[in-house]
């Protein structure tokens, strides 16, 4: 049966990392990037393990140097999600990422110092098969294709990207995910909208320098979660200056409100009004708190008034519409009891017998 929001889902090629395949009618993998500096092993694999805690998928770290290549094998030793070395300029790194075990690499192969180069990496991958997955970000396009367009258009996004794949296709290598991403949501949108017409390489997608938490999020909200809904990606990473947690967060809370089927609660609460009985923000935030770890998918509703509440919040499995100093349960849109006192710690005890 067709998923609602799903019914569109451009199918890519599939294209396995590690122990997870992406593409294909896989479910879309949230990724995020560490941002410890590289020298600093400990905090690198610390925050590695709480990405994983937080449900990350697909972890990249960046290795600027030969040096940090130790990082791979300290990180896949603490955390058993695929592990993305992000590279620039160097393919000595990425062939040492590739003996040291690291399951993709991000990197342009245009931007490795030749085709003698891309020669050597693209055998390497394929020797492992490690997929490899091109970033074409507006900010740093080739002088010529600037040059050709004159402003990072989404055509000119796209004939990077092509050209950075037709540097692996010419050394028969296909394990290739591609990124194609902007500040400028309107501009990547209509990038990944071509790309996706022009190839089936799984997409991943993101708004590049989304900004601070609070525009960053809107900014992520819109240009990765309207492509989802046009069927287009197969990973995302939500960029936020601000914890990489956060952007795992973010990332699933983008999946669900895109109808993408997402483990974990759900909480729906009513934006308050002059019917409010109930303090609704502090209860759905302490909700929300006492349900983290809790896996099932489920719709948790807090609404301020029996008036419109239990309407409102029709689609919720379980909920709570407030009374004077009391609340009423509802359970998938049936009338259940009224609860007083603790009326959070009885909710989220109707919530794990469910
Ligand atoms: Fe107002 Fe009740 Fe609707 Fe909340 S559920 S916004 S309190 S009418």
């Amino acid at each position: 049966m067709r998923k609602e929001g799903q019914n569109m889902r451009k199918v890519k090629r599939e294209v396995t990392i590690g122990n997870l395949t992406i593409g294909g009618h896989n479910p879309v993998a949230v990724q995020t990037m560490l941002n410890v500096r590289a020298d600093d092993v400990a905090g690198n694999v610390a925050q590695a393990v709480r990405v994983a805690e937080a449900g990350c998928q697909i972890v990249r770290v960046s290795v600027p140097t030969l040096e940090d290549v130790r990082l791979i094998e300290a990180i896949k030793n603490a955390v058993d999600i695929p592990l993305v070395a992000d590279i620039h300029f160097n393919h000595r790194i990425a062939l040492a990422c590739v003996d040291a075990g690291v399951d993709k690499i991000r990197l342009n192969p245009g931007n490795i110092g030749g085709e003698d180069h891309v020669k050597e990496v693209a055998a390497a991958c394929k020797a492992k098969n490690i997929p490899i997955r091109i970033g074409v970000n507006a900010g740093s396009l080739e002088k010529e294709v600037l040059a050709k367009y004159g402003a990072p258009v989404p055509e000119a996004l796209v004939e990077s990207a092509m050209y950075h794949v037709s540097l692996l296709e010419k050394y028969d290598f296909d394990n290739i995910v591609i990124s194609i991403k902007s500040s400028n949501v309107p501009r990547m949108m209509e990038a990944y909208r071509l790309l996706s017409e022009r190839c089936d390489y799984p997409l991943h997608v993101g708004v590049t320098e989304a900004g601070t938490y609070r525009m960053g999020l809107i900014k992520s909200g819109m240009g990765i979660g309207g492509l989802l809904m046009e069927g287009i990606g197969d990973t995302l990473r939500v960029s936020l200056t601000d914890e990489p947690e956060k952007e795992v967060q973010a990332g699933f809370d983008i999946l669900r409100a895109a109808g993408h089927a997402v483990g974990g609660p759900e909480i729906i609460s009513c934006p308050t009004c002059g019917r409010t009985n109930i303090p609704v923000a502090k209860i759905a935030d302490e909700v929300e708190q006492r349900l983290k770890g809790y896996k099932k998918p489920i719709k948790v509703a807090v609404m301020g008034c029996v008036v419109n509440g239990p309407g409102e919040a029709r689609e919720a499995d379980i909920g709570i519409a407030g009374g004077k100093d009391e609340a009423l349960l509802f359970i998938r849109g049936e009338k259940i009891r009224i609860l007083r006192g603790d009326i959070v710690g009885q909710l989220v005890d109707e919530i794990y017998k469910l």
